[in-house]
């Protein structure tokens, strides 16, 4: 009786699920999207590449470039809490679907380029 209760319930419901991306997921205040830097503030001192446990952060000190693997960040938020800079933060929106992994790469502009 219960399982005729709950397959009836099912047929008859909305999933539960959004079909993001096709639909605009559900954010909330809380939601761990994706990580962003405020690159001009960073001094590639590596602490968030140390911190990663994935291993998603890539930092060359002598390029002035940060970089993050999008696929290979799990949104546990060490690297933003670790960062002695305050540079990083957890931003509520996802990254964008891809069908290739990719890194997003950050450098820091030279005081020429600004
Ligand atoms: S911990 Fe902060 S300041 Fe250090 S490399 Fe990472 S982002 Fe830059
Ligand atoms: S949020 Fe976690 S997994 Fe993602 S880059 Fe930062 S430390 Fe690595």
């Amino acid at each position: 009786m219960n399982l005729t209760k709950t397959i009836l319930k099912n047929l008859f419901h909305k999933p539960v699920t959004t079909g993001y991306p096709a639909e605009s997921a559900h954010v909330t205040e809380r939601t761990r999207g994706h990580v962003e830097i405020r690159i001009e503030d960073c001094v590639f001192c590596s602490m968030c590449a140390r911190n990663c446990p994935t291993g998603a952060i890539h930092v060359d000190r002598g390029a002035k470039s940060w970089s993050i693997e999008r696929f290979g960040c799990v949104q546990c938020r060490a690297c933003v809490d670790g960062c002695p800079k305050k540079c990083l933060s957890m931003e509520a929106s996802y990254t964008k679907p891809a069908a290739q992994k990719t890194a997003d790469v950050y450098t820091k502009p030279t005081e020429e380029s600004v």
